[in-house]
Order: C-alpha cells, then structure tokens, then sequence
C-alpha cells in the first residue's frame, strides 16, 4: 500500500464525491463486468443530442473555433441567454448579467465562491440536490438544511423559513421542479421566501435548470414572478444539461446582479479559464433553433411517470408523492426498515438501495445523500421496458423481507 505522505485539506475531507456519480459509476461498473443491473440511478436524459446541435458543435470545430473565449463565454451565447430569457420569461438581462460555465453544477460552485465568507449560513430546503451543501461547505459557508413535509408535498412551509433563518444566512437555494422529489414550490412559499429576501437582503439562488419538464397546467411559479423586485438579489441558474440532452457537453449558465457575475468571473478566469469553446457554439444553436426537443422528451416521461408512481403506491407500506416535474420518483420505504433479509437488517436508505443493487440489481440513490434519509430515489429517464423489468424486482426484493 502506498504511503500517504501529503495530507487532505480539511476543507475537502468534510464533503463527500457525488453520490449520485459514485453509484451510477458502480453501476456501469457491475453492468460491463457482465451483472444484469438496471440502472435507475443517475439523473441524464435518455435522449441523444439533438442532431443539428450535434452538427453545430462539429462545425465549430471544423470554422477553427478551437481556441480559447471570452472569460463568461462567447458574446452571442450570453445574448441567446438573454433572449431565451426574455422570450421565455420577459426577464430583462444584458450580457454582463450573464455568465457561462462547464456546466449548471460549475456554475453554482462559482456563486458560492464569490458570495460567502467563512461562517455565512445558506438555507437549503431538504431533500435536496446532492450537491448543494458540499459546494457551500467547499466555499467556507454553512449549509442549513430546511425540512420539508412529504405530507405537504414537499412545499416550502413559509413558518420554517423563520425558525431556521439567522443574522448569519446570506443566501437560500430553490430549486423547483425540485431534484430529487420533483415538487414545485407554491406561490404562497415563494411569496414567504421574497417577504423574508427582501427584509434581510439575501440572496435567492433559483436552480431552474428542471423548467421544461413540468406535468402541471398552466405556468411555473417563479419567485422574479412573484416579486421583481428581488432581481437585485437573485441569481438564476439554467443550463442545456437536462432540456437539450446535453450533460456531457458540460454547458450550464448564470444571469444575475453585474457585480455578482464579474465575481464569479473572476473565480472563473482563475480556474477552468472558459467553458469548453466547439460546445459553447452547440449550445448557441441549441437555445436559438427550435425548442420542441424539450417538449418530446417530456411527452416520453409522462407514461413512465404514471406508471411508475402507481405501481410504487400499490406496494403496502410505500408511499411515493407524485412529481410535478423532473424525471425521478422519491418514494419513502421507512415502513421496511427494521426488516431484513438472510438475518441482515435494512436500518435506512443506504442498506436499502445497497440490498435494491445487490439482491435486485436495481441501482438506486440512498435518501440520505438528499437530507433525507426515509426515501429512495429512482430516475425514470430510462426505457418504460426497464422501468417495468425494475418495478418487479423492486416487488420482490420488497416481498422477501422479514420482520
Ligand atoms: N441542478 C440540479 C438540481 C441538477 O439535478 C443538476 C444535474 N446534474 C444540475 C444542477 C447540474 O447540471 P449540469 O452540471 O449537468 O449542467
Ligand atoms: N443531476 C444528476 C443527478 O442528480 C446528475 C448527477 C450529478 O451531477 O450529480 O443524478
């Protein structure tokens, strides 16, 4: 065994790796050692790119657009930015309110690094995005988790805004539709969430990069809706990950206050120097060409939705809130803890998506790497064949628990 001559920062050795990566590369692992696994486990669309923004990317490579770009990305990115923005929305934003980064992920990882000091508290309401706290903690800050009730579908509770809020919070993170529980937040709780903004100056970071996959009528509540008087203090986050099939091009972006962005583009010009520049150039034609892509990727995961909730919910002792929008399912499997099988006994989230994997071959991501320790979280961006395949074994490694 090698010998460990140089020591961890104490500031990487609180946070975990991604769990949602961890397993989903476990999973490849087992599947190409020749293991049957149904992989349920990592949140990326089961679509390929959509072609002609395949071909952009290629051209641009091919036009010699090979070199480095401007720190926040091309001109005429942060511009379709701002236009998708005002056609979607009619937000207001201007290229220097705008930042492209590797990736939605990136791009939060460099709103933290410009806004917290050691000790600033961030509220994050939980379940939430796996990432969200390390990014935080990675930054010096301190992530303060909020619950959230399944039996109120997982809405914001506006009286757990004050309970949690101290002169230490600097910011709060939405993300609605939410990962991993798919919830939208309601008016009345973004309307909670602007009154308390507004009053103690924090920053709203709204994670929005879910926003073309909603199953509700009518339009997504947005907290800018609710109050435009927060544009000062919001930061929006969006990317081409999840809406175009994109999550390897590694395109994510921000628009928020000027003085923000120019920070973050600071961190940005001292680390990854500018997103990667041929996929900037997909991500152009993505925004600016047609936007039905979303609109068929979501037509594919309303059936799956449906059947996937009902079967969950036919299951004694399961409960599973139906997901407004995003492509995962977050049923809650505490009734089975204390069971077990061949006299091992499932205590919590991680034993039971370890026994999904081991005596199901279903991989799934623990609860717990959300806050949220009751659940379990399965991704439905997958053919409905294997979500079929993957409910019967669900089933019956469910069924063979003793206790
Ligand atoms: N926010 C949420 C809630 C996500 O699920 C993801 C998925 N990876 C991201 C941000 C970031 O996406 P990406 O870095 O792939 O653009
Ligand atoms: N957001 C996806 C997920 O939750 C991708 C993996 C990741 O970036 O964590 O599975």
């Amino acid at each position: 065994m090698s010998q460990e001559i140089i020591s961890l920062a104490q500031r990487v050795l609180q946070v975990p790796p991604s769990p949602t990566l961890a397993v989903n590369a476990k999973a490849k692992a087992l599947k190409a050692a020749g293991e049957d696994i149904l992989n349920f486990s990592v949140g990326e669309p089961d679509f390929a790119t959509p072609k002609h923004v395949c071909e952009a990317g290629k051209k641009a490579i091919d036009d010699g657009h090979t070199g480095y770009t401007a720190v926040p990305g091309i001109p005429e990115l942060r511009e379709a930015v701002c236009m998708r923005l005002k056609e979607d929305h009619g937000w207001e934003y201007t290229p220097e309110q705008i930042q492209v980064s590797c990736g939605g992920k990136h791009g939060l990882y460099n709103i933290f690094q410009a806004i917290l000091d050691p000790g600033d508290e961030v509220l994050i309401p939980a379940p939430y995005w796996v990432s969200y706290p390390p990014m935080v903690q990675l930054a010096g800050g301190v992530p303060v988790p909020i619950d959230l009730d399944e039996s109120l579908d997982f809405d914001l509770n506006p009286e757990t805004l004050t309970t949690h809020a101290t002169d230490k919070t600097k910011a709060i993170f939405l993300n609605s539709p939410s990962n991993p529980t798919g919830a939208i937040l309601s008016e009345t709780a973004l309307k909670a969430v602007a009154k308390m903004a507004l009053e103690h100056g924090w920053l709203i970071v709204t994670d929005d990069i879910y926003e073309t996959v909603t199953y509700m009528e009518g339009d997504l509540p947005h907290i800018l809706d609710v109050e435009p008087r927060l544009k000062e203090q919001t930061i929006i986050l969006n990317g081409v990950s999840k809406s175009f099939a994109m999550t390897g091009w590694r395109i994510g972006y921000c628009a928020g206050p000027a003085h923000i962005i120019k920070a973050m583009n600071k961190v940005q010009s001292q680390s990854t120097s500018n997103p990667c520049t041929p996929a900037q150039y997909a991500a152009l034609t993505a925004l600016t060409g047609s936007q039905d892509f979303p609109e068929t990727m979501k037509e594919a995961f309303i059936p799956r939705r449906e059947f996937f909730v009902k079967e969950l919910e036919s299951i004694e002792g399961v409960t599973c809130v139906n997901p407004s929008g995003a492509f995962y399912v977050f049923p809650n499997f505490s009734a089975y803890y204390g069971k077990s099988f061949k006299g091992k006994q499932i205590n919590d989230s991680v034993a039971m998506s370890d026994y999904f994997l081991d005596e199901a071959k279903v991989a799934s991501v623990p609860g717990a790497a959300f806050g949220s320790d009751e659940f379990v979280r399965f991704s439905f961006a997958t053919s409905m064949e294997v979500i079929k395949e993957g409910m019967e074994r669900i089933k019956m490694a469910l069924a063979a628990l003793e206790g």
